[in-house]
């Protein structure tokens, strides 16, 4: 295998390139660290039951999420059984990169998995404030009531915590990492390993809901696998080494174009799904918003990222410059096509080597 750049999604300094060329299934982390078993104690007590909803998520969704990547990206991971071919796990503990950024948190964990808590308790605090004299009007005249200073005694308080979370700025550190730390793809494996308490932990950090993030963070994922050894039209995969060696921007933005059509199309079934995206790419850096750039919002966007990609695959293109260029390229031929299209109204469209999808 040739020298990976360090800038390589796959380059071996990555949790999830673990596995090596022998491709040993790696195993499950050992016994957990001191840090893992306090955050998975405080997790519980604060979202209770949250390891069982990602579990119970990934059942639920990973048979329809495969449907939709494979309607997506006109890929299929196997003629058999899908559910086997990249098969997924609910694993304890943290990625490496994760537990990392995390330790530096120390003192601030049970504020950061109750921040909505403090946030409430600030607006409710001014809710009353706000509405002190109607209120009261309302209660009875031996009640124990609040005078309006400890009110805003109560909302400086909660300003103060809220304040203390904005200084070390835990969210944007955490999604900053420019790593699959939520869930990942372990491409020798191959196996996707969702990371229940990280789910958790970013779920209470962004306040959405845990079975939301836990669809995000599968799609994304899935795309990683179809992308990779999805079959094409020609039984074609995308060559491991070539898919490791690739720029970051190139596979995760096609990781993240893939999700976030695929939370588009669920948004009637699972509307928290789209929401759960777009607060993480709020939060989300560099490679992660590269997708941002390929297409906007045209009608046949799906359909350039695609053909881009299968390029990609087939020529073994690693650069994400080249990749862009690709986009651009596919993005002329299809604008093209549209208007003869249109003016023979029968006529066939044109034939680029994919297989037109009504
Ligand atoms: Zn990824």
């Amino acid at each position: 295998m040739s020298e990976m750049a360090p800038a390589s999604w796959g380059h071996a300094s990555r949790h999830y390139a673990e596995g090596g060329v022998t491709g040993i299934p790696a195993k499950a982390a050992g016994a957990p660290s001191p840090m893992e078993r306090r955050w998975a104690e405080l997790l519980e007590k604060a979202t209770p039951g949250v390891r069982d909803t990602v579990e119970r998520t990934y059942k639920q969704w990973n048979g329809i999420l495969r449907d939709y990547m494979r309607t997506e990206t006109a890929l299929r991971l196997t003629v058999g059984d899908e559910a086997q071919a990249v098969p997924v796990r609910v694993v304890a503990g943290m990625p490496r990169p994760f537990a990392q950024v995390i330790e530096q948190f120390d003192g601030l964990e049970w504020l950061l998995l109750n921040r909505a808590r403090v946030e409430d308790a600030q607006r409710g605090s001014r809710f009353m404030l706000d509405n002190y004299g109607s209120l009261l009007g309302e209660v009875p005249d031996d009640a124990e009531v609040a005078e309006p200073e400890h009110l805003i005694a109560v909302e400086n308080t909660a300003a103060e915590l809220l304040k203390l979370l904005e200084k070390i700025d835990a969210v944007k550190r955490i999604i900053g990492i420019e790593e699959d730390v939520l869930g990942a793809y372990f491409f020798r494996v191959p196996e996707i390993r969702l990371y229940w308490m990280v789910i958790g932990i970013i779920a209470s950090a962004l306040d959405v809901s845990p079975e939301a993030l836990t669809i995000v963070v599968l799609t994304h994922e899935l795309a990683h696998a179809y992308t990779h050894l999805g079959r094409d039209i020609d039984n074609e995969q995308w060559d491991t080494g070539a898919f490791a060696g690739s720029d970051l921007d190139i596979v995760e933005g096609l990781a993240q174009f893939y999700t976030n059509v695929i939370c588009q199309r669920l948004e009637p079934r699972m509307p928290g799904a789209l929401r759960a995206y777009k607060a993480l790419l709020e939060k989300q850096s560099g490679s992660y918003r590269a997708h941002l750039d390929w297409v906007g919002g045209e009608e046949r966007g799906g359909e350039i990222v695609r053909v881009a990609m299968i390029e990609c695959r087939s020529q073994r293109m690693t650069e994400s410059a080249k990749f862009g260029q690709a986009i651009d390229r596919h993005r002329k031929q299809v604008k093209g096509r549209e208007k003869p299209v249109k003016a023979q109204a029968t006529g066939a469209p044109g034939n680029s080597g994919m297989s037109g999808s009504a």
